[in-house]
């Protein structure tokens, strides 16, 4: 019998895999027996992280793609299906913020993020939905966040790109379901990566207080959640957003 939630045999494409969340990702599900396909925009960063990965000993290949340009995810797919035949785990990750009172937004910030956090997302699984279909296996896998759930001042664009990816998900569960393919979210609470890190102290402080276990997230901490679903064990578990923020928003 294989170790409970070994990924063993399967691949998985993770977008904005080159650092923070997405770079944890790959290597928790590398370290579970996954082969990985990094995919990011920043090839220098990609290339490291592949080749930290590849020098535990599973295979990985950076790929470089934007996630918001259908043309450019289409090529990218087709490279990763050349290179290990099937794609069996997609994690939705890749996600950019640019934050402003909705007065002084740019209609270019609006749509900026709504094309890399929510069409990204489409662009990736409708790329890979015929694939994993004829595999009759799938695990797809979009990175939320709990300002798609709370709503968060200063953040109507991003907000509504990560409020839009828990329908997607769920609207995408229900397409998909019976190809044996689930699809399910996971809304990190506040995780210590670059996107975090300009934030001023006090929008920082108050996301400690808010938060029941006392500390920030790390990158592993949701990494595992993604492992978790992305496991065969978790079969039955389709169309759910698990949160994974320390309590903050129950
Ligand atoms: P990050 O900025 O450290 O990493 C994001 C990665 O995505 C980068 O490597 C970047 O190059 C890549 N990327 C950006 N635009 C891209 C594009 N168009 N195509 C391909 N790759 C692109 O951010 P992070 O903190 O690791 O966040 C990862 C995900 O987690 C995002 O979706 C973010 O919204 C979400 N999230 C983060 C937090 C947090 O507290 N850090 C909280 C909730 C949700």
């Amino acid at each position: 019998m294989s170790e409970f939630l070994s990924l063993e045999g399967r691949t998985a494409l993770v977008t904005g895999a080159a650092r923070g969340i997405g770079k944890a990702i790959a290597k928790t599900l590398a370290a579970r027996g996954a082969n990985i396909v990094v995919v990011d925009l920043r090839m220098d960063l990609a290339e490291e992280a592949a080749q930290e990965i590849t020098a535990t000993g599973r295979k990985a290949i950076a790929l470089e793609a934007d996630v918001s340009n259908q043309e450019s995810v289409k090529a990218m797919i087709k490279t990763a299906l050349a290179k290990f035949g099937k794609i069996d785990i997609l994690v939705n990750n890749a996600g950019i913020t640019r934050d402003g009172l909705i007065m002084r937004m740019k209609e270019a910030d609006w749509d900026l993020v709504l094309d890399i956090n929510l069409k990204g997302a489409f662009n990736c699984a409708q790329a890979l939905a015929r694939p994993m279909m004829k595999n009759r296996y799938g695990r797809i896998i979009n990175i939320t966040s709990v300002s798609g759930i709370t709503g968060q001042a200063g953040q109507t664009n991003y907000s509504s790109s990560k409020a839009g990816l828990i329908g997607f998900t769920k609207a995408l569960a229900k397409e998909l379901g019976s190809r044996n393919i689930t699809v399910n979210a996971v809304a990190p609470g506040f995780i210590e990566t670059v996107l975090t890190e300009e934030l001023p102290d006090e929008v920082r402080d108050i996301s400690l207080k808010l938060t029941p276990m006392a500390r920030f997230g790390k990158p592993e901490d949701i990494a595992n959640a993604v492992a978790f679903l992305a496991a065969e064990e978790s079969s039955f578990i389709t169309g759910v957003t698990l949160q994974v923020d320390g309590g903050m928003v129950m």
